[in-house]
C-alpha cells in the first residue's frame, strides 16, 4: 500500500495515509451522522451531527494506528526491523521488513495488536460511562460507545485465526512452535485465510441479494482482500524455501553492457554500438568507469523527438540513489520484496562500489523455476 500522505514519525516509526483512508473517513462519518447520532438523539442540526461525525472518524483512525503502532514497536523489540505504517481503505498495515526470527517473537508481534483494540475498546467504554454519569451531551456519548464498540469489534476480528488476520500470524506461530516447520505453519495460515476470505465473499453477497444490505458488499471487499493477501504470503512463503541460501551471484547477469552518461539519447535509439535488443534496461557509467544510475529503453523513449540529439543519458537517467543496489553475497530471498516493490523491478549488483552483475525478477522467477523442477520432479 504506497503511502500518499506522510505524517512523520511517530515512536521513531514512519507513519503514512493512502488516499484509501478517506473511504473510512466517509463511511463512519456517513453511518454515524446520517444514521446512528440523529436515530438515537434527534433534533440537533445537521452541522452538529456531521462535526461530531467526523471527529470520531479521526478518533477512530488515531485508534487503527495505536493498534499497527504496538505490532511495530513489538516487532522493533524482538529484533525485526519495520519499514513504517500506511492506513488505508481496509484499515492499518505496518510494513516488516524481515520475518520474525521465532514463534514467540511471531506471537507477541501478532498478540498485541488485537490486545491494543481491546485496551482502547475498554477505556472509551469507560470514558462513555463516566461522560454518561456526568450527564454530558448524549450525542457526546453516543460516539465514543460507538469507538469502544468498533475498537472491541475490531480485536475480535482481527484474533480470528486466518492469515492474513493478526489471528492468522497466531496460528503461524502456533503451528511453526508445534512442528519446527515454517513453511508448513504458513501454509496453514495461508489456507485458513482463504477459507474465511470465501466465506465472507459468499455471505456478503448472500446478504446483499437476499436481504437487500448493502453492507454486505464490504464484507465480501474485506473477504476478498483476506483470499488475495493469504495466497500471496503463501507464494511468497514457497518462494522463500526454494531461495533459501542462494546469494545474488548466482542469480544475476554477470557483467551487464553499460552506456555511459554522455551518450544522447538519440544515439541511444538510433545507433547504439550495443546488443540493444536483447537488453531493456543498462547501468549508466561515468567516464572514470564508476557507476552513475540506471537508464531504460521505457524512459528515453519518453524523450522528444526533437530534444534527443541534445539530451544525455546522465540527463534521464534514475540516479543511483534513486536504483536498488545489492551485494553478490546479499541473499536473493531477501532482495524479491524490494525489486517488487521498486519501479524498474531490477537491482544493480555492485561489490565496494563496483559494478559486478545486474539482476531482475525475471532472473529469480527463472532460477525458481529450475529449483523446483530439479526438486520436486514430474512424477
Ligand atoms: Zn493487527
Amino acid at each position: 500500500m504506497k503511502e500518499t500522505l506522510s505524517l512523520g514519525r511517530i515512536a521513531g516509526i514512519r507513519v503514512g495515509l493512502n488516499w484509501s483512508v478517506l473511504v473510512i473517513v466517509a463511511l463512519v462519518a456517513v453511518v454515524l451522522a446520517d444514521g446512528r447520532l440523529p436515530t438515537v438523539h434527534p433534533g440537533h442540526s445537521a452541522w452538529v451531527y456531521w462535526a461530531l461525525a467526523l471527529l470520531t472518524a479521526v478518533v477512530f483512525l488515531a485508534s487503527l494506528l495505536a493498534h499497527e503502532l504496538a505490532h511495530a514497536v513489538v516487532a522493533r523489540r524482538n529484533g525485526v526491523e519495520v519499514d513504517g505504517i500506511t492506513l488505508w481503505m481496509l484499515g492499518g498495515a505496518a510494513r516488516l521488513h524481515t520475518e520474525a526470527p521465532t514463534p514467540g517473537a511471531e506471537l507477541r508481534i501478532a498478540a498485541v495488536g488485537p490486545l491494543t483494540s481491546a485496551v482502547a475498546g475498554g477505556l472509551f467504554a469507560g470514558l462513555a460511562v463516566w461522560l454518561d454519569a456526568l450527564h454530558v451531551s448524549g450525542l457526546l456519548v453516543e460516539s465514543v460507545a460507538w469507538l469502544a464498540a468498533i475498537n472491541i469489534v475490531l480485536a475480535v476480528f482481527n484474533a480470528l485465526p486466518a492469515a492474513p488476520l493478526d489471528g492468522g500470524r497466531l496460528l503461524r506461530a502456533f503451528l511453526w512452535y508445534r512442528t519446527g516447520d515454517r513453511l508448513r505453519a504458513t501454509r496453514g495460515a495461508s489456507a485458513a485465510g482463504r477459507a474465511l476470505g470465501w466465506f465472507m465473499v459468499v455471505t456478503g453477497f448472500a446478504a446483499v441479494l437476499f436481504a437487500g444490505n448493502l453492507s454486505g458488499m464490504w464484507a465480501a471487499l474485506i473477504g476478498w482482500f483476506l483470499i488475495v493477501t493469504a495466497t500471496a504470503e503463501a507464494r511468497q512463503a514457497e518462494l522463500r524455501g526454494v531461495l533459501k541460501g542462494v546469494p545474488v551471484s548466482r542469480v544475476m547477469t554477470p557483467d551487464p553492457v553499460t552506456v555511459p552518461e554522455t551518450m544522447t539519447a538519440g544515439r541511444f535509439l538510433g545507433q547504439a554500438p550495443f546488443d540493444r535488443y536483447r537488453h531493456s534496461a543498462f547501468p549508466v557509467v561515468t567516464p572514470d568507469g564508476g557507476v552513475a544510475g540506471l537508464v531504460t529503453l521505457g524512459i528515453v523513449n519518453q524523450v522528444p523527438a526533437e530534444a534527443r540529439s541534445s539530451t544525455t543519458m546522465g540527463d534521464v537517467m534514475r540516479p543511483l540513489p534513486e536504483v536498488e543496489t545489492t551485494a553478490p553475497g546479499d541473499m536473493v530471498v531477501d532482495l524479491v520484496p524490494r525489486l517488487q516493490e521498486s519501479r524498474e523491478r531490477r537491482a544493480l549488483v555492485l561489490d565496494g562500489g563496483r559494478l559486478v552483475g545486474i539482476v531482475t525478477l525475471a532472473d529469480i522467477s527463472r532460477v525458481v523455476t529450475w529449483l523446483t523442477a530439479a526438486t520436486r520432479p514430474r512424477s
